[in-house]
């Protein structure tokens, strides 16, 4: 660790549970057991805030997958978790959920040295948010059932359905939320019944790897969830092709997300893409101004912007253009920058030198591009990866910053004079994760939603996400729900009986 981390943990007096554990050598965990990469290889991990080196993971081979997945295999096929009860299940996830609710604090701070996210925002939405889901979830595993059907074939017959796991869950989770994403991939295949071999984001492994801790003291038995850090184009490449996974469980990139896509139909793996968005917030002049700027601060500007759903394209009427974006822009300015174990922080930095890099990028060309800037538009000078939030005005859909995912606190306006002009602004796109309207006119609400392609649009607000609501995008945006029952039956295979009485 490098000694400016340690100032800076020392700074903020973080738990000595979250030092402890940021200071020891970091393993996977394959088969109950904590291992390092069969060749012993590690990958640097820097800390966001002051852009030095905060620890080494094991750099995961080809091997250390194929024994993730054996271990898998056998705990679905004869293990302790293949015999247990649905209610055992349940207890034991249970179990988990109330594990992370206890060391709330310690995860958030080691996320947060880890991404650099606000810590507020992190215990908040990434940590209670993972306790809801695992809570959720864990409801199922008894609630499971088939059907009997009413059949007609002659002869007396007694036909029915049976719903069964799966089998192995291959799991790959991106850096933006490295804790919440990856207990989204891991709820709802435990529930079903699954085992489970999970890749963590290279930059961001560290609270999964201690969520590990916490499964060993609930008793998770050995196998059902292993471990394997490091890099994507091969641990997780090798993971999505693996003819021993049954189902593989993406969240990430759209580019990634076909590459890990085609490797799963090779061996005719299911398949649930969570990918990319550029989700548009459609303003009306009767829209309620406070909300819009609520909203955009809790989608765009949260979390650095780093939010698959941020609602980054803004489309507002002509005749309230100039205040909203003023509004929008006015409370952009006034959120505080800071490193995210400070409590105030209402943004920290960005994850690595290379989105720091792209984003700043993107500021420039929106220049080149002729928007206006009407507040930020540059990166901050170090140390950390800081970016200034972001409201470029007068864009257009022809431009590239509002065609691409930013990823950052980056969001494009620009005016519309109709209804059909807003709808087809906000459909002209490639992703279709996301979207919001505004308006007070609830006949016009009801109109415009069912008019938009994208797999959650919310009235009113932005980013509301419940474990019992799917989340999932149309177009380029992905393949399948995550959450919700919807998500549960991506994990369970219908079995058809025939008996013959
Ligand atoms: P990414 O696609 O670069 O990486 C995601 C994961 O895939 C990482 O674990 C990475 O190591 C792994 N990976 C990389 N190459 C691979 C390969 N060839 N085969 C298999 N795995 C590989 O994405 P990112 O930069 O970590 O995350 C940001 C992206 O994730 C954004 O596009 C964002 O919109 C998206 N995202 C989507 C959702 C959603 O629910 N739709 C949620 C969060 C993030």
């Amino acid at each position: 660790m490098h000694e400016h981390v340690s100032n800076y943990l020392d700074q903020y007096n973080v738990t000595e549970t979250a030092r402890r554990f940021l200071s020891q050598a970091q393993r996977m965990y394959v088969d109950g057991t904590w291992v390092e990469a069969e060749t012993g290889e590690t990958m640097e991990v820097y800390e966001p805030s002051t852009a030095t080196l905060l620890t080494h993971i094991p750099s995961g081979t080809v091997g250390d997958v194929d024994r993730a997945v054996a271990a898998a295999r056998s705990a679905f096929e004869d293990g302790d978790w293949a015999r247990m009860t649905p209610r055992d299940r349940e207890r034991i996830m249970h179990r988990i959920a109330n594990l992370i609710d206890d060391n709330a604090q310690t995860i958030a701070e080691i996320e947060t040295v880890d991404n650099g996210k606000a810590i507020i925002g992190c215990l908040d939405a990434d940590v209670g948010g993972s306790v809801e889901t695992l809570h959720y979830m864990a409801g199922w595993p008894t609630k499971i059932e088939g059907a009997i059907r009413s059949v007609s074939t002659p002869g007396q017959h007694f036909a029915y359905t049976l719903k069964e796991p799966v089998g192995v869950v291959g799991a790959i989770v991106p850096w933006n939320w490295p804790f919440n994403m990856a207990m989204w991939k891991i709820a709802a295949p435990l529930a079903a019944g699954c085992t489970i071999v999970i890749k963590p984001a290279q930059q961001t492994s560290l609270s999964l790897l201690y969520f590990m801790e916490l499964c060993e003291q609930a008793g998770l038995p050995k196998g059902v969830l292993n471990v394997v850090t490091g890099r994507g184009s091969s641990v997780g490449q090798h993971l999505a092709a693996h003819p021993g996974v049954a189902k593989v469980s993406f969240t990430g990139s759209t580019e990634v997300g076909r590459t890990v896509g085609k490797a799963a139909m090779e061996h005719l793996a299911h398949v649930t893409l969570e990918l990319g968005g550029k989700s548009p917030m459609v303003v009306f002049e009767d829209a309620d101004i406070e909300r819009v700027v609520n909203a955009t601060q809790a989608s765009v500007f949260f979390n650095a912007g780093q939010v698959c759903s941020a609602g980054s394209r803004m489309y507002v009427h002509e005749a309230v253009y100039d205040d909203v974006v003023q509004a929008v822009a006015d409370r952009a300015q006034a959120m505080k920058l800071a490193p995210g174990l400070d409590p105030k922080s209402e943004m920290g930095p960005v994850i690595s030198q290379q989105q720091f890099e792209s984003i700043g990028n993107y500021l420039q060309l929106g220049e080149q591009e002729g928007a206006e800037v009407v507040c930020g538009g540059h990166t901050v000078d170090g140390p950390g990866y800081f970016i200034q939030p972001t409201v470029f005005g007068r864009t257009d859909n022809s431009m590239r910053i509002v065609q691409e995912e930013i990823f950052g606190p980056v969001l494009v306006a620009q005016s519309f004079a109709n209804e059909d002009e807003a709808v087809r602004l906000a459909n002209d796109n490639e992703y279709g994760l996301a979207a919001s309207v505004f308006t007070s006119d609830v006949s016009r609400a009801h109109r415009v939603v069912p008019r938009i392609q994208a797999g959650t649009v919310w009235v009113n607000t932005h980013d509301l996400i419940e474990s019992c609501m799917p989340f999932g995008g149309y177009k380029n945006s992905g393949i399948g729900k995550d959450l919700g029952p919807e998500q549960l039956d991506h994990f369970l295979e219908t079995k058809t009986v025939w008996i013959e009485l």
